[in-house]
């Protein structure tokens, strides 16, 4: 294995003076050294081939024990220096101080064709940010995650990918509930590769603690490596990031509203600077359409992070990052221009992407209400986001429209006259719109399947694979991997993935109930 090894984070940004690994609050320093943990007996348990080809890793090199060593924290890649990222955040709301990366380790930056990749493993062991918890990552949590940032980018949602899923042979202690009964699992480390790992609490912290000079080297170094049109420091191209922040950040959220993704913890310390989805921790995915639904426990009585409300949360982070860069811009005029325009690109994007869902093309002042309707109606009873959309590109006449989704329906046989009459009458003025449009029904059919998934990884589906390979079966694993990489795709071979949540998991822990444990 031969990597193109090319460090720029750690030769261009500060680091901590101190080379301990103790937990500690660390200051004028952009991240720290620290090495990996060695683990007990590291197993791979799944590969990204993909991921291995953006790095130039061989085929041959996959299977060598120095692959797994590096991808498992057991061995250092010659000539690196392995560190943590220091940052902040505000979690649910408030200020929390210093974060930082305190179960992730960065190895190195791999360059090839013309790309740059940072390689982090999550669950290596402690850092200096690693607070009162063991650094440790389990394997129901590391299934999620490497699953989940695959299962987004081929839904065309900007995420961080995964390059490796592996156990560590240790055992880890956890309270899954957070209800006094933690028991031990299995260990485990996923690599994860992105251009970058920074977050806006990355810039928060610099501003909290008014270290301007350390802010200002960070942001100089964002624009410089990942929004290099920006051209040289200055005000104007300080005020130009933010924008470019903002922008990304709502196309993602968009995104994540399209095919019905609940982050789950959206702090501003999971709040990618390239407006990525990153930290797959609690998160979800909408099976009943739900504006009130977040699968994160922790959240569970004020629901800040709820599905309905992550537009308005990607907004209230970005006036945290808009506060963080004020010390270098000193006009808060032009940041709440953008920030106010978020508002407007969100209503004018939000209605565009589900006219999009709809396959409407055309424009009529009437979509909004068509849409609001929709929304209610899908929120009648039980209904499944997924199945609806997908089943609507075959809709043909509003006779049959109902008829069309009662797949969809969680309870099919307890509905009532007057929700179907209401699905009628939102069918007919459906049809009626249709009528407008120029494009054929299948040219139709064809865009609404691009943008309508037929499978997204549903929480039961990443509790099957994970109660199988919590007994060393890692097929199903191998198999949602698959499945995943064409989720527009009809696949009729996977059918079976195209359904409904089971009863048996809608109340149980890791599929409707799950918590930061991780
Ligand atoms: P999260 O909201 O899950 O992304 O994590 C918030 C903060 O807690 C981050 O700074 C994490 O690095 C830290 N953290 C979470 N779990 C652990 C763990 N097991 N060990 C050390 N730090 C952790
Ligand atoms: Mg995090």
């Amino acid at each position: 294995m031969n990597l193109n090894i090319k460090n720029t984070f750690t030769t261009e940004l500060p680091a901590d003076s101190n080379i301990e690994n103790s937990r500690r609050q660390v200051e004028n320093a952009a991240f720290s050294f620290a090495n990996p943990k060695k683990t007990a007996k590291p197993t791979i348990l799944h590969v990204s081939p993909e991921m291995t080809a953006e790095l130039n890793i061989y085929e041959e090199d996959l299977k060598s024990e120095f692959f797994k060593n590096i991808v498992t924290g057991n061995e250092i890649y010659p000539n690196t220096k392995p560190f943590a990222m220091c940052y902040g955040g505000h979690q649910f709301g408030n200020w929390a101080g210093q974060l930082g990366d305190g179960r992730a380790i960065n190895l190195f930056e791999v360059e090839h064709q013309n790309k740059n990749w940072k390689v982090q493993l999550k669950g290596a062991g402690e850092t200096p940010y690693s607070r009162a918890a063991d650094g440790l990552a389990v394997l129901r949590s590391s299934v999620r995650e490497y699953l989940c940032a695959e299962a987004m980018f081929h839904l065309n949602v900007p995420t961080t990918r995964s390059l490796s899923l592996s156990l560590s042979g240790d055992n880890v202690l956890r309270d899954v509930l957070y209800d006094g009964n933690p028991a031990y699992e299995q260990g485990a480390i996923v690599s994860r590769i992105s251009p970058s790992f920074l977050r806006f609490g990355s810039f928060e912290i610099f501003a909290a603690r008014k270290d301007t000079e350390n802010l200002k080297n960070l942001v100089d170094y964002t624009i410089k490596h990942h929004f290099s049109h920006l051209g040289k420091p200055s005000k104007e191209s300080y005020i130009n990031f933010f924008k470019a922040v903002s922008e990304r950040t709502l196309k993602m959220i968009i995104d994540w509203q399209r095919v019905g993704f609940v982050h789950g913890v959206m702090n501003t310390d999971n709040m990618s600077i390239l407006g990525l989805t990153i930290d797959f921790g609690p998160y979800g995915w909408l099976e009943g359409f739900d504006f009130g639904w977040t699968p994160n426990t922790t959240d569970r009585q004020h629901k800040r992070y709820r599905y309905g409300n992550q537009p308005n949360i990607g907004l209230w982070n970005l006036y945290q990052l808009a506060n963080a860069l004020y010390p270098i811009i000193e006009e808060v005029e032009p940041l709440n221009t953008i920030l106010e325009q978020y508002k407007i690109d969100f209503e004018k994007q939000s209605l565009q992407m589900m006219k999009s869902k709809l396959g409407l093309v055309a424009s009529d002042e009437d979509d909004l209400k068509l849409i609001q309707d929709l929304e209610e109606n899908l929120q009648l009873v039980e209904t499944d986001m997924t199945i609806f959309f997908r089943k609507l590109s075959d809709f043909t006449d509003e006779k049959s429209g109902f008829q069309l989704i009662i797949n969809a329906f969680y309870d099919l046989e307890n509905i009532s006259e007057d929700v179907k009459n209401r699905w009628n009458t939102w069918f007919k003025k459906y049809a009626d719109r249709l009528a407008i449009e120029r494009i054929s029904s299948e040219e139709r059919k064809e865009q609404m399947d691009l943008v309508n998934p037929k499978y997204v990884l549903r929480n039961y589906m990443s509790q099957l694979a994970i109660d199988e390979a919590d007994k060393g079966n890692y097929t199903l694993i191998d198999e949602l991997f698959q499945l995943l990489k064409k989720p527009y795709a009809e696949q009729p071979e996977n059918e079976k993935w195209f359904a409904k949540r089971p009863e048996w998991a809608r109340n149980k822990v890791g599929c409707s109930m799950l918590s930061c444990s991780s």
